[in-house]
C-alpha cells in the first residue's frame, strides 16, 4: 500500500517531523539527555546521536541521487554503531548543534534534486533498492518515530493522521516481508483502514487508534484492546 505516498507527503512529514523532534529536544535541558530512554541500552545522547548521524548519511545518498556516483549510507552496521556510540559522548551542546547542522544540510541537499534526479534508484541502509523520493520517507519516518522516543511529552497520538496510515503500511510491509513474527490482523477505528501481518499461527486481531496500531507494530507500545497481543521487537 506504500502509493499512498506521494513525495510531496514525505516532503511535508519530513519538515513537520523536523519541526516536533527540534521542539521536542529544545524542551529537555542537558541532564536529561544523560539518562536513558525507552529505547534498551540508549540514552537522550545516544538518540540524538543518531538522528543527527542519520542526516549524514541520508546527505551521501542525496549525494548519489544528484550525481549518480554510488555513496552508500553508512561503510556497514559496525560503523553506524560505533559512530552512534562516539556521538553519544560528546556535550550535549555538540549534540545539539550536530543534529541541527545535518538536518539543515540534508534539507539543502534535497532541495537541489530535480525530477529525474528523485527517481533515480539508490540504496538504503538496509539493502533495499529504492527510488531517491524515499530519501524523504525515511527522514520523515526518523524524526517523527524519534520525536516520540526523546520522551519530551509527544505521543503517537500528536503525528498527523496520514503520517500514522503511511508509517503503518510500511511497518506492516516489513514485518510482513520478514514474516517471522506473529501473524496479525489490525484495525484503525475511526477510519475504515486494516492491514494484515503474514507470520506464525492463526492471525491476533489487534483494533485501536491509528496512533496505538502504530506505537504497538513500532514496538513501542502494548497492543490496543482487552486481549493482550503478541508482543513485538522494536522497528527504527
Ligand atoms: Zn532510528
Amino acid at each position: 500500500m506504500a502509493a499512498r505516498r506521494s513525495l510531496a507527503d514525505s516532503l511535508r512529514w519530513m519538515a513537520e517531523g523536523g519541526r516536533t523532534f527540534f521542539a521536542a529536544l529544545a524542551g529537555l535541558p542537558d541532564d536529561r539527555l544523560d539518562r536513558p530512554t525507552a529505547l534498551t541500552g540508549w540514552t537522550g545522547r545516544h538518540l540524538v546521536a543518531h538522528v543527527a548521524a542519520n542526516a549524514d548519511a541520508l546527505v551521501n545518498l542525496a549525494h548519489w541521487a544528484r550525481t549518480g556516483e554510488e555513496r552508500p549510507m553508512y561503510t556497514s552496521f559496525e560503523q553506524r554503531d560505533a559512530d552512534i556510540q562516539a556521538g553519544a559522548v560528546r556535550s550535549a551542546a555538540e549534540l545539539r548543534s550536530w543534529a541541527a547542522a545535518s538536518a539543515e544540510q540534508l534539507d539543502r541537499r534535497l532541495s537541489e534534486l530535480d525530477e529525474r534526479q528523485w527517481s533515480r534508484p539508490v540504496r538504503t541502509a538496509q539493502g533495499r533498492t529504492v527510488p531517491a523520493a524515499e530519501i524523504a520517507w525515511l527522514r520523515a519516518r526518523e524524526v517523527m518515530v524519534h520525536a516520540v522516543d526523546l520522551g519530551a511529552g509527544v505521543g503517537f497520538g500528536d503525528l498527523p493522521a496520514d503520517f500514522l496510515t503511511s508509517l503503518i503500511d510500511d511497518i506492516t510491509a516489513k514485518r510482513s516481508g520478514a514474516g517471522d513474527g506473529p501473524a496479525l490482523t489490525l484495525t484503525a477505528t475511526g477510519v475504515h483502514s486494516s492491514w494484515t501481518v503474514a507470520g506464525t499461527g492463526d492471525p491476533a486481531e489487534v483494533t485501536g487508534t491509528l496512533a496505538e496500531l502504530a506505537a504497538y507494530l513500532s514496538g513501542r507500545g502494548p497492543g490496543p484492546g482487552d486481549r493482550p497481543a503478541p508482543p513485538l521487537p522494536r522497528w527504527l
